[in-house]
């Protein structure tokens, strides 16, 4: 259920109604627009609805709605409407310009990361990703540099500025990758770990939470629901191919999610065609069609040697590649009225 506190409502008005919720035993998120006060309550379903009529009466209240969804904080009704805007130091995600992310699948050596910030730098990328943990099929295969490769990174956004994501894969990696990262990744094998999403949501670090292969809409909606419940409302979800009939490519990239989760959330949804098909030469005509579809960012993987890579080689573009991709979007973010 949502409060919607209206145009000239006071502080005093405000404070009335979250002392009601919270002697109602419920919990209340705030979200603040311009003239609006947004008030979510969370909580057990009979004492919402036994505070309805009492809400619906109280000065400064507009309006009193029910959310019918099973996720309420990332519902599109929460933020009345208006999309949300994630920022990760410097840079806006949801607004206006997309916002591209590259790197390389795992860091593997300083000059590799370093080369790459660079040249991803150059070309247009507005944040930089690499792997320290990684999410390997087979526990024999390269399983990432951890703390030395989160040092690499640092050094990447020192040289680059831009600022980095990577991914904790547990509770304890996310308490040393919040030491160094801006922003944390949780991958789509951890969509539906909820101890860590738990973790996640108290960091109050900005959150790209990754849509599990087998996870259906509804439940990556419920996973971010599991963050913001912490309080922290800065989530970015990311579309990055289910597991359909279909093997001619890696997964399959749901281009469906993307206008979705737009018309459902109101969350910034980026888009990973790197890890969505598995294979380099689709990656640009896919980062085209998800922003035609109205992505607000992509997440590109981009290695100095593909051919020599330590993981998902077959499917990182070269810098080169990567700066011809970028011009090409350029076109296709003007189409729909966005920037890069
Ligand atoms: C990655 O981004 O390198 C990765 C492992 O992603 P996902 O969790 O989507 O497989
Ligand atoms: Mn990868």
């Amino acid at each position: 259920m949502i409060v919607v506190l209206g145009a000239g409502h006071t502080y005093e008005h405000r404070q009335a109604v979250l002392r009601k919720i919270q002697d109602a035993g419920l919990q209340a998120h705030v979200s603040e627009g311009v003239e609006r006060t947004i008030v979510g309550i969370v909580g057990d379903s009979r004492s919402k609805e036994l505070l309805h009529d009492g809400l619906q009466l109280m000065p400064g209240v507009e309006t009193v709605v029910r959310i019918l969804h099973p996720y309420k904080l990332v519902s599109r009704e929460f933020s009345g409407g208006k999309d949300t805007v994630v920022w990760v130091r410097d840079i806006p995600i949801g607004a206006e310009s997309v916002v591209v992310i590259a790197g390389p699948c795992s860091v593997e050596t300083r000059e590799q990361v370093l080369q790459t910030a660079q040249a991803v730098k150059l070309a247009g990328a507005k944040l930089l990703r690499g792997g320290a943990f990684k999410p390997r099929t087979s526990p024999y295969s390269f399983q990432g540099l951890e703390e030395d490769a989160l040092k690499m990174l640092v050094e990447a956004r020192d040289l680059t500025g831009l600022p980095v994501v990577t991914e904790a894969m547990d509770n304890r990696q996310l308490e040393l990758v919040v030491k160094y990262a801006d922003m944390i990744q949780l991958g789509a094998r951890n969509m539906q770990n909820y101890t860590l999403l738990r973790d996640a949501g108290r960091s109050g670090y900005p959150i790209l939470l990754k849509r599990g292969p087998s996870a259906t809409i509804e439940e990556l909606l419920l996973a971010a629901e599991y963050i913001m419940a912490e309080g922290n409302h800065r989530v970015v979800l990311c579309e990055r191919g289910i597991r359909t009939f279909e093997n001619h490519t890696r997964y399959t990239l749901d281009l469906n999610a993307v206008p979705v989760l737009k018309q459902l959330s109101h969350l910034p949804v980026i888009v990973d065609p790197s890890q969505g098909t598995g294979k380099w030469k689709l990656v640009t005509p896919m980062a085209r069609a998800a922003l035609a579809a109205g992505a607000d960012g992509l997440l590109v993987e981009v290695h100095p040697e593909p051919d020599k890579a330590l993981s998902d080689g077959p499917q990182q573009l070269t810098p080169a590649t990567f700066a011809a991709m970028m011009q090409q979007l350029d076109a296709i973010a003007m189409a729909v009225g966005r920037g890069i």
